[in-house]
């Protein structure tokens, strides 16, 4: 279990999304409320990723600590001088056998994407490797294999099985659709949640990506709450406060908000999901 945020709309301080509501993402690492599937706080670590205008284009920082969030005076100090128009943010419960470190806190960031994962991959060397590897032979037919070598899963910043979804959801992004039929986002997320899925049944995979626009989420196993309106949109691990629009997302689920647009397509039947590239 691990809990995350993403926010679209108009400028808030970076530190609010952390500790904002009365059930916060803060409170809910030490005190969550929809834990599935074992673990009992969000202790080993937690991040933030911003976007923010430099010149004509668009870049992310961030910042992480693989402390607990509620010991980290940042949060309280720092981060509130910070203003961005969107944030994804996420506290980690480390899966057991896996890394207590700064780099293996989410969000993972490349370019104008930041992306956090709260699940896991069961046996997730094999069946990751495994997934990179079918990538590649699609991908070697659009001149892209180099992005599934097996030598850049070595780019994961830390060997979890979250850095490692990361470097290979940065490739089939880079990818994209040789004939613009579909939007990058949507299809490399459920393009990916199918081939973990084939490799590792068992796998949980809520994956949480942004680009500064939009928000795009899964959920397979883990809880997730969507409080989108005309003017900013929200997705949640759980909802941060009582306001009453918050609405409980459904498992097996691609979802894409942004302000005013709130759009569910259940996974399994999402186009694109056939393990082709094309
Ligand atoms: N497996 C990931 C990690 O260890 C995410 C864990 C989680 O969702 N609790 O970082």
């Amino acid at each position: 279990m691990c809990r995350q945020l993403g926010y679209v709309g108009p400028a808030v301080r970076v530190g609010d999304m952390l500790t904002l509501g009365s059930h916060s993402l803060r409170t809910q690492a030490w005190a969550p409320k929809d834990m599935r599937g074992g673990g009992t706080i969000n202790a080993d670590g937690f991040g933030a990723a911003w976007w923010r205008a430099e010149g004509e284009s668009v870049t992310v920082s961030r910042y992480r600590n693989q402390a607990p969030i509620w010991t980290d005076p940042a949060v309280e100090e720092v981060l509130p001088q910070l203003e961005s128009w969107a944030v994804l943010a996420a506290v980690r419960s480390a899966t057991v056998g896996m890394p207590v470190e700064r780099t293996a806190c989410a969000p993972f960031t490349h370019g104008r994407w930041a992306f956090s994962h709260n699940g896991v991959v069961p046996d997730w060397r094999r069946a990751l490797s495994a997934v990179a590897e079918e990538f590649g032979s699609t991908a070697t037919e659009l001149g892209a294999g180099q992005l599934f070598e097996p030598v850049r899963l070595l780019e994961a910043e830390s060997t979890t099985d979250s850095a490692t979804l990361w470097v290979i959801l940065r490739g089939l992004l880079s990818t994209g659709a040789p004939d613009g039929s579909w939007a990058a986002a949507p299809a490399a997320l459920s393009l990916l949640v199918a081939a973990v899925l084939a490799q590792a049944p068992g796998a949980r995979l809520n994956f949480l990506l942004g680009d500064g626009q939009q928000l795009w989420a899964t959920t397979v196993y883990h809880s997730l709450s969507a409080l989108v309106t005309d003017d900013f949109a929200i997705l949640c691990s759980e909802p941060f406060d009582d306001d009453p629009r918050w609405q409980p997302i459904p498992d097996r689920q691609l979802v894409s908000a942004r302000p005013g647009s709130l759009t569910l397509t259940p996974l399994l039947a999402a186009p694109s999901t056939k393990g082709s590239l094309s």
